[in-house]
């Protein structure tokens, strides 16, 4: 039942290894084990497939689920949260880079920056697999997004006063100008 899980996986691009210091593998390698591992985790796992249910995506339109290691720089610049490639039912999903997590560290804290981490990972599933539907309809796989998330959020977390200041950082509106379509900034997840 639960197919998804298993097409979960860490996927590292070795030509983007020689392109950071081993401080930056070092913390990329660890990010993505967490998202890996959030990802996975059974409860969010049954929230999936009762969305895909509900929307009537078929689990079998996804054939893979890459957690990337390393973060996607677009042309303009912009971070990337995820892409999905919909005719391959292929789901990639970045990280946020060091700079971000760190300073993010700084102001809220470890524990703060770890639920961000996940619920941002989270968050750019729920929003590609979204997209396994209604593909080019961004607008409404935003809105639609930001509805699923709340739901497996307050079905978890009922007392959490914290997520709520998670999603906001992130769901927060950001200006992107000249995003490619099926590329998903930030904004998008
Ligand atoms: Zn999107």
């Amino acid at each position: 039942m639960h197919t998804l899980s298993n097409k979960v996986r860490i996927a590292v691009h070795s030509k983007k290894l020689g392109k950071f210091s081993p401080k930056h593998v070092r913390f990329y390698m660890k990010y993505a084990s967490f998202v890996f591992r959030a990802l996975r985790r059974p409860s969010f796992q049954s929230f999936l497939h009762w969305m895909l249910r509900k929307e009537n995506i078929e689990a079998h339109m996804v054939m893979d689920v890459q957690v990337r290691v390393f973060p996607f720089q677009s042309e303009n610049g912009n971070g990337l949260a995820g892409n999905c490639n919909v005719n391959r039912g292929e789901i990639q999903i970045y990280p946020k880079r060091l700079a971000f997590c760190r300073k993010l560290m700084q102001k809220f804290g470890r524990k703060k920056l770890i639920s961000y981490v996940k619920g941002r990972a989270r968050a750019a599933l729920i929003h590609e697999l979204l997209h396994l539907k209604y593909s080019n309809d961004e607008e409404k796989v935003r809105k639609l997004t930001k509805k699923y998330f709340a739901v497996f959020t307050q079905n978890r977390l009922p007392k959490s006063s914290d997520i709520l200041s998670i999603s906001n950082i992130i769901f927060r509106p950001k200006v992107t100008k000249n995003a490619p379509k099926h590329i998903d900034q930030d904004a998008g997840t």
